[in-house]
């Protein structure tokens, strides 16, 4: 077998591996044609599919996978979250996500600051554990919510505050690591490597061989910048960073291993180096007339020593001042219209030492000729504030439409700063001659600052990828800087590796691979014996790259354009050429950056939470579809693959605020569901479901028949067994005092208000209607309950926004009720009334889908008038013209657990803060994700673990802790269910809507008026 080739097993080969893991390991061993495709692809532009993958369940596994794979000749691939930008973790090999299982944090020495961690360990969730010792691991990776630490030593990984802590390579004490030939050792000091196993200590003679016999190349060809991440550390024996990565300059055979992409060996487990917390900090924006100025100043602003030099361009200033929400902030930082600012970090013990900064920051600038151009921020939240701008300016530069995308393959050279300004004004014109253009942001304290030309490969990006590269790197050789100064090698950048260390070098990374894995098992075709950065065949899109036809159900023109990089202006919708009408290319937003496996606040994404499965995660999920429209799973869009994938997505939304890029998953669930019913039909017990707003009136006529199944013995099973709605739940109970049942409700054509009521809130729980009229009345609005339209060919049938419906990809019924709304709301709406809703699914329908579905100008102005009754009232607050008597009530807190798409809507600070007009009711919002109930989900069978699961990841434990007379408030019909369900063991707790809150309140306040009389 040639070594340097990838080995490729055939179809026998590929079962005969399958065969042997599944009985070696207790993990998932998963080789259908979904898996391997969601695991071809990175935040990379490549695409290889793996042979297969396996999700281990420990590290034992991953022992006998690799017997395995070394008895067979098949190579491995290690991955944390797929995250990495260069390819590293695509290949034809044997994928080990270590992720979901391996992620324990094995020892903590709070004493000499450090801890030991497996390698599927996410960065964030071990600032959360360190954090009250006061301390943290202060490597600050952008992707923190989803890097594995041992992704992060594969890569030697760098964060924001590198100039104050350097990479990985400077905070890795030790890896416990595994070789190819099933070696196990502990990689560390020379001392430690003395009781290692005889096959280590030989290995590590030859390596000190080898660092010895190449000490004058490694001087001559090492960068000698910190920010240096490419190639293999053999600069470990003669050190060549300006950051030593050891405190006293002793060699550790760890770092050897730091920066090796899993080319050398698996890393079992690693021991960091922990930094305490930094009590006080400090920001000050230095606000700059030219992008150049500030690259200039960036060398002396270092020398003040600051945490973080951040940059931060016109291009990004703009995207984020076009945001509502972070225009104030922005705004608050700039002075006049500065072409790009700096964002300069101190940190001190005490609040006095980063305050002294900054004044010495303002002394500089004045120094520099730029005197009054700095922006001191000492208040911890504005400064939050502002980092996250910082951050949300990347994501919107990476939301652009169109086969123009921001590529990455020279994102991250890093030049000495005195060069840094030429650099940045030369490269600017590289892209201008290669008809492109770049936005620049990021670490300017140390050289490194990011920008991605906008390429499309599936036209001519590759050549001009190649053109610029070949330019960029001829500079940064001609400034002695490092080709790879953050993201690594992988398939990108391997190619250059013998460029920016020369041949010598190359030949000693090749003989250090050869001793470490000398049958190129481990992750092949990195760093060494690469394959060329633009073959096509590699490419996610390669050039030529089609989709099948579709005829879609919801309007995606939106996304069917395209853009042109230079004047950055989109074509008309629907000009994009997508066959599948834009859909495809809103499926293609995803860029695999993997912010979907973030744990922390937020909704996204509720069923990966529960699963840490690939597969249940929006990117699983957007990848599947890609899949699909690409013919991988045959002619039919409508595949089972694509089924089993969405399955557990509860169409929560999250995604669609999350997502950095916009991904909007459960509208795409919709699309997908309405091609899955069409071809394989709907279950009769699905379709019931759906056209529950069609056969409400009648079963409200009747609720002890529709209710049975609840009241009478042994019916609760039968469903489940005949159309698995799941024994262990109740259903709604339809009541026969239906809201819109009721004799004399206001009519009124020139209403403040036109009230919504939803079929579940009408039939299910009418009081939260009657208390909604009472409140919006309280304060003194005119109310018209919403009724179908005289034409409307169902006048007796109540209005509804067509949502369970869209549950059931039934669009065609979903958009004959939307009709209906559009036709009695319309008038209203064209005299500028608002349309009033309780329940937030049913509400924001008006604002979302409803915008897809082909109605034009009249869906449009519905929109933009659509507010839940909180929304409503808070908006009338802020004006000053909300007169609501309101008076305190016996309870003195409110628990908060916003719906999923009040959430996605940012619809759940006006709860809050109508809740908080109530006197003395101490509010609060849970931090939870969804509720698990979503529509009908939590109800099935099928998903009944899941859904409880969902809630007990933060809602359930939050409600239980609450004291006996706190009130639980909850907008979503479902989730009140999904609450009263699983507290039903321990005193079950009730919730209710926020506006029966208000209506108590205004009682309160009507008989404390009544007794004062
Ligand atoms: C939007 C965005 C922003 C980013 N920002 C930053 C940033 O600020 N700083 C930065 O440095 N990087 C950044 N990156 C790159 C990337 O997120 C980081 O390199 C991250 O640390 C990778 O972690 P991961 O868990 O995804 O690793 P993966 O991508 O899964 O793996 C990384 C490498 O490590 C190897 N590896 C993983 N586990 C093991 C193991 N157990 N044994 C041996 N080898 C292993 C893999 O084979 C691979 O070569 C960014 C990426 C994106 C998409
Ligand atoms: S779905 Fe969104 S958050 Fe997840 S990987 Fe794709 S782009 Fe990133
Ligand atoms: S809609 Fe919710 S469950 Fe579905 S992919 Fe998006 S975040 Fe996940």
């Amino acid at each position: 077998m040639n070594a340097a080739q990838p080995i490729v097993l055939h179809a026998r080969g590929d079962t005969e591996l399958a065969r042997r893991l599944r009985k070696a390991v207790a993990g998932s061993v998963l080789f259908d044609a979904a898996s391997r495709g969601r695991y071809s692809t990175d935040a990379s532009i490549y695409q290889i599919e793996p042979l297969g993958v396996l999700v281990p369940s420990n590290d034992d596994d991953v022992a006998a996978a690799m017997d395995v794979c070394r008895e067979l000749r098949v190579p491995v691939l290690a991955r944390g979250a797929g995250s990495s930008q260069c390819g590293q973790t695509v290949g034809a090999a044997l994928v080990i996500d270590h992720s979901k299982h391996i992620r324990r944090v094995l020892d903590f020495d709070r004493d000499a600051m450090t801890v030991t961690v497996e390698p599927g360990l996410v960065l964030d969730a071990l600032n959360a554990y360190l954090r009250p010792h006061g301390l943290w691991f202060p490597v600050d990776v952008s992707t923190s919510a989803q890097a594995t630490l041992g992704g992060m030593a594969g890569n030697n990984s760098c964060g924001s505050r590198s100039i104050a802590y350097g990479n990985m390579v400077h905070n890795v004490c030790a890896i416990d690591a595994r070789l190819a030939d099933g070696t196990t050792a502990r990689f560390g000091t020379a001392a430690e490597m003395a009781g290692a196993p005889p096959r280590v200590r030989e290995l590590v003679g030859r390596l000190a061989a080898i660092g010895a016999r190449e000490r004058d190349a490694i001087e001559a060809n090492v960068p000698k910048v910190m920010r240096r991440v490419g190639g293999y550390n053999v600069d470990v024996f003669h050190p060549q960073s300006e950051r030593p990565y050891t405190r006293d300059g002793t060699l550790n055979y760890a770092h050897l291993l730091v920066g090796s992409e899993g080319t050398l060996a698996w890393t079992r487990s690693l021991t960091l180096q922990l930094a305490r917390l930094p009590a006080h900090r400090a920001l000050g924006v230095v606000n700059f007339p030219s992008l150049y100025r500030a690259m200039e100043c960036a060398q002396s602003i270092v020398k003040l020593a600051p945490s973080a030099v951040e940059l931060v361009d016109r291009t990004m200033i703009g995207l984020a001042r076009g945001n509502p929400a972070f225009r104030p902030i922005v705004d608050g930082a700039l002075i006049g219209e500065p072409e790009a600012i700096l964002l300069t970090e101190f940190i001190g013990d005490s609040s006095d030492a980063p305050a002294r900064k900054l004044d010495d920051l303002v002394a500089l600038m004045a120094d520099l000729g730029l005197p009054g151009s700095v922006v001191r921020m000492t208040d911890a939240g504005a400064q939050k504030a502002l980092w996250d701008v910082r951050k949300a300016g990347l994501n919107i530069m990476m939301s652009m439409r169109g086969d123009g995308k921001p590529v990455s393959f020279i994102e991250d050279c890093a030049v000495p700063l005195e060069h840094l300004a030429q650099y940045v004004d030369r490269l600017t014109q590289v892209f201008a001659k290669h008809g492109t253009r770049g936005t620049w942001y990021a670490h300017a304290s140390v050289g490194t600052l990011h920008v991605r030309p906008i390429l499309d490969m599936r036209r001519d990006g590759a050549a001009k990828m190649r053109a610029i590269a070949e330019e960029a790197s001829a500079m940064v050789r001609e400034y002695k800087g490092a080709y790879s100064g953050e993201h690594g090698d992988g398939l990108v950048r391997s190619e250059w590796v013998a460029w920016q260390f020369g041949p010598r070098l190359a030949r000693a990374f090749d003989e250090v691979k050869d001793l470490f894995d000398p049958d190129r098992l481990m992750n092949p075709g990195k760093i060494v014996r690469p394959t060329k950065m633009d073959d096509a065949s590699l490419f996610r899109y390669p050039p030529g790259y089609r989709t099948l036809p579709l005829a879609t159900a919801l309007d995606w023109s939106a996304w069917n354009v395209d853009n042109d990089p230079v004047t950055d202006t989109l074509t008309a919708p629907g000009t994009g050429g997508d066959p599948a009408g834009g859909f495809a290319k809103a499926v293609e937003m995803c860029n695999n950056n993997g912010h979907c496996r973030k744990f922390d606040a937020g909704t996204m994404c509720p069923s990966y939470r529960v699963t840490r499965d690939e597969e249940h995660l929006t990117r699983g999920r957007a990848n599947t579809l890609r899949l699909a429209l690409a013919g991988r799973f045959g002619d039919d869009f409508a595949s089972e693959p694509v089924r089993a994938a969405l399955d557990l997505c509860v169409s929560c939304k999250g995604c669609r605020r999350d997502c950095p890029t916009g991904v909007d998953m459960a509208k795409m669930k919709i699309e997908f569901l309405y091609h899955w019913q069409r071809a394989h039909g709907l279950p009769l017990k699905d379709r019931a479901i759906a056209s529950m707003p069609r056969w409400a009136p009648w079963a409200a006529r009747l609720p002890w028949l529709a209710n049975l199944r609840d009241t009478m013995p042994g019916a609760a099973q039968l469903s489940e067994a005949i159309a698995g709605l799941s024994a262990k739940r109740t259903l709604p109970r339809f009541r026969r005092d239906a809201f819109l049942r009721d004799g004399a409700l206001p009519q009124d054509s020139a209403a403040d208000a036109v009230l919504f009521v939803d079929t579940f809130t009408n039939y299910f729980e009418p009081d939260n209607a009657r208390a909604a009229l009472d409140v919006l009345q309280a304060a003194g609005y005119r109310v018209h309950v919403a009724r179908p339209s005289a034409q409307d060919a169902e006048p007796s049938r109540p209005l509804c926004c067509g949502r369970t419906f869209l549950a059931g990809g039934l669009v065609d019924d979903a958009k004959r009720e939307a009709r209906r709304m559009l036709a009695a709301l319309g008038p209203h709406v064209e005299r500028g009334a608002t349309v009033v809703g309780l329940e937030p699914s049913c509400l924001l329908t008006l604002r979302d889908e409803f915008l897809s579905m082909g109605f034009g100008e009249a869906a449009q102005r519905l929109s933009q008038q659509a507010l839940l009754v909180e929304e409503f009232l808070a908006r009338e607050s802020r004006a000053g013209r909300l007169r609501l008597p309101l008076a305190r009530l016996p309870q003195k807190r409110a628990l908060v657990h916003g719906h999923c798409h009040q959430k996605a809507f940012d619809a759940i600070a006006p709860t809050l803060a109508v809740l908080k007009l109530v006197p003395d009711l101490a509010v609060d919002a849970i931090e939870s994700s969804c509720c698990g109930m979503a529509g009908s989900f939590g109800y099935e069978a099928a998903h009944y673990d899941v859904s409880m699961r969902m809630a007990e990841l933060a809602l359930l434990p939050a409600v239980r802790a609450a004291a006996a007379d706190t009130l639980i408030v909850a907008d979503g019909t479902s989730c009140r269910h999904q609450i009263a369900d699983g507290t039903r063991a321990n005193g079950r707790r009730q919730a209710m809507h926020a506006v029966q809150v208000l209506a108590r309140a205004v009682r309160a306040a009507r008989s404390n008026e009544g007794a004062t009389r």
